[in-house]
């Protein structure tokens, strides 16, 4: 099975004729709210892609519909807890001509009991996965705690801080990040993609696909499905859980890639995130050029 220490967010998306300036009461048209955070949509993605997935985190008491709407989307989620901050929420603005404006609250997401984090992991197997992003606190102790665990330990480095990186770094067994995240790993500490000290190292590079680093081995590159690409938003959690669930079923890393790769070009053809993350079916099925 997967556990993942991950964010769960409200994505408020008001619709506005303009961005507001500093200063100005502006009226939205309209408001649709939406589960968001990185972590949530890693946990909806390795539940469509048809594996097992522990979610641990937190929200308020305002946040119950998404612990609820997990569940629906075949979550397990016994280990969020309800804590007394609000549930972690963006609050996007966004324009007529699709110009954005995004404020971010935490929230809940960094209100994670460390306690609650060792009481869940005491009922992983050795060998299940354990997946962090940066969106939470308890990352260092949840890569400690599941390194002696015997768990894999695998870091999606998002959003980037180099601190956070090396943070983790000594315990972890797979890390994944973008091109942007990979060049801005390099210029702060110095280490390239090829020198990560770390087994399995992906970095996905959008339009251009991915590129797979395994210690020891020459990279290996997968090229991205040639799509209209109309919403890039949730792209990369999509790929990162498809990989995760392909790993938990034993798949070799390749091949666990490929399926990723379908999946996150099938993903980029759709507007939104965690809801329309597509399931093992739809990318099985999915036609490319
Ligand atoms: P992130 O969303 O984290 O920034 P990327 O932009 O690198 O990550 O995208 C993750 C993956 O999504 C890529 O490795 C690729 O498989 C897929 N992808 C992203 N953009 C496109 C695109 N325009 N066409 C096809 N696949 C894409």
């Amino acid at each position: 099975a997967i556990w993942n220490l991950g964010s769960i967010n409200a994505d408020m998306v008001y619709a506005l004729p303009h961005l507001p300036a500093p200063g100005e009461t502006l009226a939205a048209n309209g408001l649709d709210r939406f589960l968001g955070g990185k972590g949530a949509n890693m946990s909806v993605a390795v539940a469509r892609a048809g594996a097992r997935v522990n979610h641990i985190g937190a929200v308020g008491s305002d946040g119950r519909w998404a612990r609820d709407r997990l569940t629906e989307y075949g979550v397990d989620t016994r280990y969020i807890a309800e804590v007394e901050v609000p549930t972690g929420h963006a609050i996007i603005a966004v324009d007529a001509q699709g110009e954005n404006l995004i404020v971010l609250y935490p929230g809940a997401n960094h209100a994670l009991d460390v306690r609650q984090l060792g009481q869940a992991l005491a009922s992983a197997n050795t060998g299940d996965l354990l997946v962090m992003q940066n969106e939470t606190n308890a990352q260092v102790e949840a890569a400690r705690l599941g390194h002696e665990l015997g768990l894999t330990v695998c870091y999606a480095a998002a959003p980037f801080q180099a601190q956070a990186v090396q943070a983790v770094l000594p315990y972890l067994d797979f890390l994944i990040l973008n091109e942007v995240e990979a060049e801005q790993l390099q210029q702060e500490t110095g280490l390239s993609a090829a020198d990560i000290p770390v087994r399995h190292v992906i970095v996905t590079l959008g339009s251009k696909g991915a590129r797979y680093l395994q210690q020891g081995c020459e990279p290996v590159d997968f090229a991205a499905h040639k799509v209209q690409a109309i919403d890039t938003t949730g792209a990369g959690d999509t790929f990162t859980g498809y990989v995760l669930a392909g790993m938990d079923r034993g798949m070799p890393m390749e091949q666990a890639i490929l399926q990723a790769n379908r999946a996150a070009a099938l993903m980029v053809t759709r507007h939104g995130t965690a809801d329309v993350i597509p399931d093992l079916r739809e990318v099985r099925d999915a036609q490319f050029d």
